[in-house]
């Protein structure tokens, strides 16, 4: 077994990263990762990069370590390890540039649609989150309290706590070791996963109402514009839970959301209850995911996106 440690030994600097719009898992990962090398390897210096996570995220220690500024992120400095995190190096953003001049790359994730990149390659696609993965690669002995709180809150982000699926009796068991370190899971759950703002659940309210089945009602398709996400001073973090709820509607077997980046941008979010594989369907469009969990970036109008995802669901529900 290939324990991380064993991979950034001698490493004198080690930068960690993950995906752009960063998620539960991304951040929990990320964090986990950071938390336990710093530990690890007290004389190494450890950087962590990402996007600036949301709010609820906040409950993670040492969070505001993370450097968000990407401004001027490319100093010349040359990192002896980089380590990306849930993603490939194509969704890195513009820490890229330092990924590129590291000595050496590793990449760990569990999306079936990475074909992994860097110098060591860890991707386990039936692992139900890249923190599950992580847990298995770092060294018990070592771990703490708050190493297992981030570490928690991926598994339990990527699982819809512990209820999707990808719920495999191995995540159960990692679980079970990190909630012995005793932080207050219940309430983890409800800060992180369920709570809402008032705004996020008006917006929510909104596009459910707005939504529409098609394809014989086993699609459901809903939109936000920008010029809704501005009138109810929303951003995009503030959508997230949106897709979920479309796809909880009876008989719906695919449930497509998406965002106005800008126009004739939008981002893509789709949820599948097994029949159809939308890991595939993003792919088409230079995205990727999960069978049951995926998205892409899209340039065109709402129908005409609508109508070009809508031909890869229809071959795969076999529907005219
Ligand atoms: P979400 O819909 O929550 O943004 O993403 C669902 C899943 O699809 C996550 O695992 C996420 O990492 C992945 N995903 C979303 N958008 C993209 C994308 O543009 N490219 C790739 N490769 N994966 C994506
Ligand atoms: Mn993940």
């Amino acid at each position: 077994m290939i324990r991380i440690t064993e991979e950034v030994r001698n490493a004198g600097s080690i930068a960690v990263s993950g995906h752009i719009r960063p998620d539960g898992d991304c951040v929990g990962s990320v964090m986990g990762l950071y938390l336990y090398l710093k530990k690890e390897l007290p004389e190494a210096e450890v950087d962590v990069y990402l996007e600036k996570p949301a709010e609820i995220f906040d409950c993670i220690s040492h969070i505001e370590d993370i450097k968000s500024e990407f401004n001027n992120v490319d100093t010349g400095k040359i990192y002896d390890v980089f380590i990306v995190l849930d993603c490939a190096d194509d969704r890195l953003g513009e820490v890229r540039v330092l990924y590129e001049k590291a000595r050496k790359k590793i990449n760990i994730d569990h999306h079936i649609s990475n074909p992994g990149c860097g110098d060591v390659r860890i991707v386990e696609p039936e692992r139900s989150s890249t923190a599950e993965l992580l847990y298995d690669l770092m060294d018990p002995a070592a771990l703490d309290e708050e190493i297992a709180r981030a570490l928690y809150i991926g598994i339990i982000h990527d699982t819809g706590v512990l209820r999707y699926s990808n719920t495999a009796p191995h995540t159960l068991q990692v679980v079970s070791e990190l909630i012995k370190f005793g932080f207050d899971f219940s309430k983890i759950i409800d800060d992180t996963f369920y709570e809402k703002t008032y705004v996020q659940t008006q917006i929510m309210g909104r596009a459910i109402l707005e939504s529409v089945r098609f394809m014989h009602d086993k699609c459901i398709v809903s939109m936000v514009s920008r010029r809704m996400m501005d009138f109810y001073q929303v951003t995009p973090q503030d959508l997230d839970g949106i897709v979920n709820q479309l796809l909880a509607v009876k008989g719906v077997e695919c449930a497509i959301f998406m965002y106005e980046i800008r126009t004739l941008e939008y981002k893509i979010s789709m949820r599948s209850k097994g029949r159809v594989d939308v890991a595939a369907v993003a792919m088409r469009f230079g995205g990727g995911g999960h069978v049951r969990a995926a998205g892409c970036t899209m340039n065109g109008t709402y129908h005409d996106n609508i109508n070009n995802l809508a031909i890869g669901i229809a071959e795969q529900l076999n529907i005219e």
